[in-house]
Protein backbone atom coordinates (compact mmCIF):
# COMPACT_ATOMS: atom_id res chain seq x y z
CA UNK A 1 0.00 0.00 0.00
CA UNK A 2 2.80 2.25 0.85
CA UNK A 3 4.33 1.87 -2.61
CA UNK A 4 1.05 2.77 -4.06
CA UNK A 5 0.71 5.62 -2.20
CA UNK A 6 4.23 6.86 -3.15
CA UNK A 7 3.50 6.20 -6.71
CA UNK A 8 0.24 9.00 -6.48
CA UNK A 9 2.37 11.83 -4.59
CA UNK A 10 4.92 11.62 -7.70
CA UNK A 11 2.03 11.79 -10.12
CA UNK A 12 1.39 15.73 -10.21
CA UNK A 13 -1.45 15.50 -13.00
CA UNK A 14 -2.89 11.64 -13.07
CA UNK A 15 -5.21 10.01 -10.88
CA UNK A 16 -3.77 6.93 -8.92
CA UNK A 17 -4.17 3.96 -11.53
CA UNK A 18 -1.86 1.08 -10.26
CA UNK A 19 1.39 0.24 -9.00
CA UNK A 20 4.07 1.88 -11.67
CA UNK A 21 7.17 0.04 -10.49
CA UNK A 22 6.93 -2.96 -12.93
CA UNK A 23 7.33 -0.87 -15.93
CA UNK A 24 9.34 -1.84 -18.75
CA UNK A 25 10.57 0.05 -21.57
CA UNK A 26 10.22 -0.16 -25.34
CA UNK A 27 11.91 1.95 -28.19
CA UNK A 28 10.93 2.28 -31.78
CA UNK A 29 13.59 4.15 -34.35
CA UNK A 30 11.38 6.56 -36.53
CA UNK A 31 14.48 7.53 -38.32
CA UNK A 32 17.76 6.97 -38.54
CA UNK A 33 19.52 7.68 -34.63
CA UNK A 34 16.05 9.19 -34.01
CA UNK A 35 13.89 6.83 -31.33
CA UNK A 36 10.45 7.01 -29.67
CA UNK A 37 10.30 5.05 -25.89
CA UNK A 38 7.25 3.91 -24.34
CA UNK A 39 6.82 2.14 -21.47
CA UNK A 40 4.52 -1.01 -20.90
CA UNK A 41 3.30 -1.21 -17.12
CA UNK A 42 1.80 -5.43 -16.82
CA UNK A 43 -0.04 -3.92 -13.44
CA UNK A 44 -2.15 -1.14 -14.96
CA UNK A 45 -2.95 0.88 -18.36
CA UNK A 46 -0.61 4.18 -17.31
CA UNK A 47 3.17 3.37 -18.39
CA UNK A 48 3.72 7.22 -17.95
CA UNK A 49 4.38 9.80 -20.69
CA UNK A 50 6.33 8.77 -23.37
CA UNK A 51 10.21 9.75 -24.27
CA UNK A 52 12.78 9.92 -26.99
CA UNK A 53 16.21 10.22 -27.88
CA UNK A 54 18.70 11.16 -30.03
CA UNK A 55 22.22 8.84 -30.98
CA UNK A 56 24.92 10.54 -33.03
CA UNK A 57 28.71 9.66 -33.22
CA UNK A 58 29.72 11.36 -30.01
CA UNK A 59 26.34 12.36 -28.29
CA UNK A 60 23.22 10.67 -26.78
CA UNK A 61 20.07 13.40 -26.00
CA UNK A 62 17.19 12.20 -24.23
CA UNK A 63 13.77 14.22 -24.19
CA UNK A 64 11.54 13.47 -20.91
CA UNK A 65 12.30 9.99 -19.40
CA UNK A 66 9.25 8.63 -17.62
CA UNK A 67 8.17 7.86 -13.97
CA UNK A 68 10.27 7.98 -11.00
CA UNK A 69 9.36 4.01 -9.63
CA UNK A 70 11.08 2.37 -13.13
CA UNK A 71 13.94 5.07 -13.56
CA UNK A 72 16.23 1.99 -13.00
CA UNK A 73 14.43 0.13 -16.24
CA UNK A 74 14.65 3.53 -18.09
CA UNK A 75 18.14 3.84 -17.45
CA UNK A 76 19.16 0.49 -18.08
CA UNK A 77 16.79 0.69 -21.30
CA UNK A 78 18.43 3.99 -22.47
CA UNK A 79 22.28 2.86 -21.78
CA UNK A 80 21.57 -0.61 -23.94
CA UNK A 81 19.71 0.55 -27.09
CA UNK A 82 22.05 4.07 -26.89
CA UNK A 83 25.40 2.27 -25.99
CA UNK A 84 25.89 4.63 -23.31
CA UNK A 85 23.92 6.82 -20.90
CA UNK A 86 22.82 10.21 -22.54
CA UNK A 87 25.16 13.40 -22.64
CA UNK A 88 22.14 15.41 -22.44
CA UNK A 89 18.50 15.36 -21.12
CA UNK A 90 15.96 17.75 -22.22
CA UNK A 91 12.66 17.85 -20.12
CA UNK A 92 9.94 18.93 -21.97
CA UNK A 93 7.56 20.06 -18.64
CA UNK A 94 7.46 19.28 -14.81
CA UNK A 95 5.14 16.42 -14.62
CA UNK A 96 6.79 13.42 -12.89
CA UNK A 97 5.66 11.06 -15.48
CA UNK A 98 8.23 13.00 -17.67
CA UNK A 99 11.08 13.81 -15.81
CA UNK A 100 10.67 10.92 -12.87
CA UNK A 101 14.10 9.76 -13.85
CA UNK A 102 15.80 13.01 -13.92
CA UNK A 103 17.76 12.37 -10.75
CA UNK A 104 19.38 9.07 -11.90
CA UNK A 105 20.26 9.93 -14.80
CA UNK A 106 21.76 13.11 -13.51
CA UNK A 107 23.86 10.20 -11.38
CA UNK A 108 25.05 8.52 -14.50
CA UNK A 109 26.71 11.99 -15.76
CA UNK A 110 23.59 13.37 -17.80
CA UNK A 111 23.42 17.18 -17.70
CA UNK A 112 19.92 18.04 -17.78
CA UNK A 113 18.21 20.80 -19.22
CA UNK A 114 14.78 22.65 -19.15
CA UNK A 115 12.67 25.93 -19.60
CA UNK A 116 13.13 28.16 -16.23
CA UNK A 117 9.96 27.91 -14.97
CA UNK A 118 9.90 24.26 -15.13
CA UNK A 119 13.08 24.41 -12.95
CA UNK A 120 11.33 26.18 -10.52
CA UNK A 121 8.12 24.24 -10.33
CA UNK A 122 10.66 21.08 -9.81
CA UNK A 123 12.28 23.06 -7.07
CA UNK A 124 8.79 23.17 -5.04
CA UNK A 125 8.41 19.37 -5.83
CA UNK A 126 11.45 17.59 -6.31
CA UNK A 127 10.24 13.92 -5.87
CA UNK A 128 8.89 14.25 -9.54
CA UNK A 129 12.36 14.80 -10.48
CA UNK A 130 13.56 11.65 -8.60
CA UNK A 131 15.06 13.55 -5.81
CA UNK A 132 17.00 17.03 -5.49
CA UNK A 133 19.65 14.82 -7.70
CA UNK A 134 17.04 15.74 -10.78
CA UNK A 135 16.72 19.38 -10.74
CA UNK A 136 17.79 20.69 -13.75
CA UNK A 137 21.17 21.84 -14.17
CA UNK A 138 21.15 24.22 -17.38
CA UNK A 139 17.80 26.26 -18.02
CA UNK A 140 16.78 28.62 -20.63
CA UNK A 141 13.66 30.82 -21.72
CA UNK A 142 13.31 30.88 -25.59
CA UNK A 143 15.24 27.74 -26.60
CA UNK A 144 18.54 26.46 -26.71
CA UNK A 145 19.99 24.71 -30.08
CA UNK A 146 22.28 21.28 -29.85
CA UNK A 147 25.01 20.87 -32.30
CA UNK A 148 25.84 17.32 -32.44
CA UNK A 149 28.00 15.58 -35.16
CA UNK A 150 25.70 15.95 -38.11
CA UNK A 151 22.45 16.56 -35.79
CA UNK A 152 20.65 20.38 -34.87
CA UNK A 153 18.69 19.49 -32.28
CA UNK A 154 16.75 22.96 -31.91
CA UNK A 155 14.88 22.97 -28.34
CA UNK A 156 11.81 25.63 -28.43
CA UNK A 157 10.08 26.95 -25.53
CA UNK A 158 5.80 27.45 -26.18
CA UNK A 159 4.46 29.87 -23.17
CA UNK A 160 1.55 29.00 -21.66
CA UNK A 161 0.42 25.77 -23.48
CA UNK A 162 0.59 22.34 -21.27
CA UNK A 163 2.38 23.94 -18.24
CA UNK A 164 4.42 27.19 -18.20
CA UNK A 165 7.20 25.88 -18.79
CA UNK A 166 7.07 23.68 -22.20
CA UNK A 167 9.80 22.49 -24.85
CA UNK A 168 9.94 21.15 -27.75
CA UNK A 169 12.88 19.23 -29.89
CA UNK A 170 12.76 20.08 -33.69
CA UNK A 171 15.32 18.22 -35.77
CA UNK A 172 14.58 19.59 -39.31
CA UNK A 173 17.19 17.54 -41.17
CA UNK A 174 15.70 14.27 -40.04
CA UNK A 175 12.23 15.85 -39.66
CA UNK A 176 11.09 15.01 -36.40
CA UNK A 177 10.26 16.70 -32.99
CA UNK A 178 9.26 15.71 -29.57
CA UNK A 179 6.50 17.14 -28.62
CA UNK A 180 5.91 16.15 -25.03
CA UNK A 181 2.67 16.74 -23.65
CA UNK A 182 1.56 19.83 -26.45
CA UNK A 183 0.69 16.48 -28.17
CA UNK A 184 -1.73 13.58 -26.71
CA UNK A 185 -2.62 12.30 -30.24
CA UNK A 186 -6.22 11.06 -31.04
CA UNK A 187 -6.94 11.64 -27.12
CA UNK A 188 -8.53 14.31 -25.20
CA UNK A 189 -5.30 16.36 -23.40
CA UNK A 190 -4.64 17.09 -20.14
CA UNK A 191 -4.17 20.75 -19.73
CA UNK A 192 -2.25 21.78 -16.62
CA UNK A 193 -4.34 25.13 -15.57
CA UNK A 194 -2.66 25.15 -12.75
CA UNK A 195 0.86 24.63 -13.40
CA UNK A 196 0.83 28.01 -16.26
CA UNK A 197 -1.06 26.13 -19.05
CA UNK A 198 -4.32 27.61 -21.16
CA UNK A 199 -6.09 26.37 -23.42
CA UNK A 200 -5.11 29.04 -26.20
CA UNK A 201 -2.10 28.52 -25.53
CA UNK A 202 -1.94 25.37 -26.26
CA UNK A 203 -4.21 25.32 -29.58
CA UNK A 204 -1.07 27.81 -30.37
CA UNK A 205 1.23 25.41 -29.66
CA UNK A 206 0.03 22.27 -32.02
CA UNK A 207 -0.66 25.26 -34.30
CA UNK A 208 2.93 25.97 -34.32
CA UNK A 209 4.40 22.45 -34.31
CA UNK A 210 1.48 22.07 -37.46
CA UNK A 211 3.47 25.03 -38.83
CA UNK A 212 7.07 23.31 -38.68
CA UNK A 213 5.92 20.06 -39.64
CA UNK A 214 5.34 18.68 -43.32
CA UNK A 215 3.73 15.57 -44.24
CA UNK A 216 6.66 13.90 -43.52
CA UNK A 217 7.45 14.73 -40.33
CA UNK A 218 7.49 12.61 -37.33
CA UNK A 219 6.18 13.96 -34.35
CA UNK A 220 6.63 11.70 -30.95
CA UNK A 221 3.78 12.85 -28.63
CA UNK A 222 3.63 12.97 -24.80
CA UNK A 223 0.84 10.23 -24.91
CA UNK A 224 -0.38 8.48 -27.79
CA UNK A 225 0.23 7.21 -30.98
CA UNK A 226 3.33 8.36 -33.05
CA UNK A 227 1.86 11.94 -34.88
CA UNK A 228 1.85 13.06 -38.04
CA UNK A 229 0.88 16.67 -39.64
CA UNK A 230 -2.30 15.31 -40.50
CA UNK A 231 -3.02 13.20 -37.01
CA UNK A 232 -2.40 17.26 -35.33
CA UNK A 233 -5.20 18.80 -37.89
CA UNK A 234 -7.19 16.30 -36.47
CA UNK A 235 -6.16 17.15 -32.86
CA UNK A 236 -6.20 20.59 -33.54
CA UNK A 237 -10.18 20.74 -35.36
CA UNK A 238 -11.40 19.12 -32.05
CA UNK A 239 -9.79 21.64 -29.80
CA UNK A 240 -10.73 24.40 -31.85
CA UNK A 241 -14.59 23.09 -32.14
CA UNK A 242 -14.54 22.14 -28.90
CA UNK A 243 -13.24 25.64 -27.41
CA UNK A 244 -15.96 27.09 -29.87
CA UNK A 245 -18.84 24.62 -28.09
CA UNK A 246 -18.24 25.30 -24.43
CA UNK A 247 -18.12 28.85 -24.90
CA UNK A 248 -21.24 29.38 -26.60
CA UNK A 249 -22.84 27.61 -22.96
CA UNK A 250 -20.67 29.85 -21.05
CA UNK A 251 -22.22 32.90 -22.52
CA UNK A 252 -25.36 31.79 -22.46
CA UNK A 253 -24.83 31.48 -18.50
CA UNK A 254 -24.61 28.14 -17.92
CA UNK A 255 -22.66 26.53 -14.81
CA UNK A 256 -19.39 24.52 -15.27
CA UNK A 257 -22.34 21.22 -13.61
CA UNK A 258 -24.99 22.50 -16.42
CA UNK A 259 -21.94 22.95 -19.35
CA UNK A 260 -20.94 19.24 -18.33
CA UNK A 261 -24.88 17.96 -18.22
CA UNK A 262 -25.07 19.22 -22.10
CA UNK A 263 -22.43 17.19 -23.13
CA UNK A 264 -21.13 19.26 -25.74
CA UNK A 265 -18.09 17.03 -26.78
CA UNK A 266 -20.37 13.91 -26.81
CA UNK A 267 -19.50 13.47 -30.45
CA UNK A 268 -15.81 13.50 -29.79
CA UNK A 269 -16.23 10.80 -26.97
CA UNK A 270 -15.99 7.82 -29.01
CA UNK A 271 -12.55 8.69 -30.50
CA UNK A 272 -10.77 10.95 -27.99
CA UNK A 273 -12.24 10.12 -24.87
CA UNK A 274 -9.23 7.58 -22.93
CA UNK A 275 -9.01 5.94 -19.35
CA UNK A 276 -8.28 9.31 -17.28
CA UNK A 277 -9.39 11.71 -19.50
CA UNK A 278 -13.31 12.28 -20.87
CA UNK A 279 -15.72 14.44 -22.47
CA UNK A 280 -16.69 15.61 -19.07
CA UNK A 281 -13.19 16.08 -17.80
CA UNK A 282 -12.49 18.08 -21.12
CA UNK A 283 -15.68 20.27 -21.30
CA UNK A 284 -14.42 21.07 -17.56
CA UNK A 285 -11.00 22.24 -18.22
CA UNK A 286 -12.74 24.37 -21.34
CA UNK A 287 -14.92 26.39 -18.58
CA UNK A 288 -12.18 26.72 -16.16
CA UNK A 289 -9.89 28.33 -18.80
CA UNK A 290 -12.78 30.14 -20.48
CA UNK A 291 -14.33 31.33 -17.01
CA UNK A 292 -11.07 32.01 -14.59
CA UNK A 293 -12.89 29.72 -11.78
ZN1 LIG B 1 2.17 16.40 -18.71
Amino acid sequence: MHKVVLACSLLVAFPCLAQMENISYESTEVAPGFYMTVGNNPDGPFGGGTSGFIVTDDYVALVDDGLAQPAPAMVAHIKEVAGKAPDFLVNTHYHGDHTGANALFAEEGTIVFAHHALRKRLLEKPESAGGDGGIPVVTFAEGVTFHMNDVEAEVIHLPEAHTDGDAIVVAKKANVIFAGDIVFNGVFPFIDLDGGGSVDGFIAAQKKIAEIADENTDIIPGHGELASLESMHKNIAMLVEGQKRVKKLVEAGMSEDEAVAANPLADFAGTFDWYFINAERMTRTFYKDLTGK
